[in-house]
């Protein structure tokens, strides 16, 4: 008998007996804000040890039935990916490299002791869910379908060990602009919490991460900032990432320097490319500690012009001021950047399919 592993296309499909109402979807769609309402189906694959994957399914969007002792609830074992597909200009739809999300989220599966998936599967059933939903994307400027897959435990088991069953889910929600304010520059707080030590699940991309990160943005916001910036965890010191986002910094000589991938730092997809595009545009890109205190230095210098955070929802956000305990400073002009603007037109225009794209990096869904 083909496996799911076989033959990645083997989706059972349950279409919505009343998908919603095409005038209320509508008005969604040309407002749909950020990850508050949810396309009419999603998708559902089983694992356990001796099926492996199985009962792969396209189904009506709903609660998904769950034993109270299933060890998600109790011990976290859940991670997750995001992703969008894009409606191009010719009418096509289309993934930005979401064989880059699978790989990580195996990666992720790894460390979170979980089964991995065949990286053809993730992807069909991501395709799956498009192709069903594909009335949802967004009519707005910069709108795109945003994709959620994850993975939780679901065995019945209060023991500490790893979960003998697990669901892969994806569900899918039209997304507009990510910060609620459409601020040009965001203000971001230093915290004094950290967000991952060396060891630790920094790498990861699992819930728990974001659990812990909440008090901190929460506190964040609470002194009128839009982001909390976390530093190391065994120095206090190097600047390593925000709540969701990898950071670049951009220097008057035309140079660009991201912090390494040390273990502690989630290794953005949107990281990777835009390091490729700025290399491509012949800037040189160093992957390098940055601290703080330098920071802060070559702002009020102005060795330093420009400073961006990255990641899927937002794409590309101009860090304008940067404030701690120790002070704040100031980044060029506190506006948006050129070098951050360019940056950002490209990679959205290759996204949305409006300059083509030299890399494989787009994925159409046929
Ligand atoms: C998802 C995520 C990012 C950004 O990754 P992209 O692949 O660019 O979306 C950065 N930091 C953390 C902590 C994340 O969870």
């Amino acid at each position: 008998m083909a496996t799911l592993a076989d033959s990645p296309s083997h989706f059972a499909r349950l279409p919505h007996p009343a998908p919603a109402d095409a005038a209320v979807r509508a008005e969604v769609l040309a407002n749909p804000g950020f990850g508050s309402r949810f396309t009419d189906h999603m998708v559902t694959i089983d694992w356990d040890e001796g099926q492996g994957w199985h009962n792969a399914t396209v189904a009506p969007y709903g609660p998904i039935p769950l034993d109270p002792a299933a060890s998600v609830l109790h011990y976290a074992q859940e991670i997750f990916e995001g992703l969008k597909a894009y409606r191009h200009p010719d009418g096509s739809m289309a993934l930005f490299r979401p064989e880059a999300n699978a790989a990580r989220f195996n990666a992720s599966a790894r460390r979170l002791a979980m089964p991995e998936i065949p990286e053809a599967l993730f992807v069909s059933a991501i395709e799956e869910l498009v192709r069903a939903d594909a009335a949802w994307f967004p009519t707005v400027e910069g709108g795109s379908l945003y994709l959620r897959p994850f993975m939780i435990a679901t065995e019945a088991f209060l023991g500490v060990r790893p979960a003998k069953q697990y669901k892969f889910v994806v569900i899918a929600s039209p997304a507009g602009n990510y910060f609620k304010s459409g601020a040009p520059a965001v203000s971001i707080w230093v915290s004094d919490y950290t967000r991952a030590a060396p060891g630790g699940t920094g790498a990861a991309k699992c819930g728990g991460n974001y659990a812990a990160s909440l008090v901190p943005t929460a506190e964040a916001f609470a002194k009128g900032h839009d982001q909390v910036l976390f530093l190391d965890a065994a120095e206090h010191k190097w600047i390593e990432e925000l709540g969701g986002m990898n950071l670049f910094f951009v220097f008057a000589d035309g140079s660009l320097l991201t912090p390494p991938l040390s273990g502690t730092i989630l290794a953005g997809v949107t990281r990777n490319s835009l390091i490729q595009l700025a290399r491509e545009e012949g800037l040189s890109v160093r992957e390098e500690p940055y601290s703080l205190a330098q920071w802060a230095d070559d702002a009020r210098s102005g060795k330093l012009i420009e400073a961006f955070a990255c990641g899927t929802a937002a794409v590309v956000t101009p860090v304008g001021k940067v404030a701690g305990r120790d002070g704040e400073f100031t980044i060029g002009s506190g506006g948006p950047g050129q070098i951050t603007g360019k940056l950002k037109a490209r990679l959205t225009a290759i996204q949305r399919g409006e300059e083509a794209d030299g890399h494989g990096w787009v994925h159409r869904i046929g």
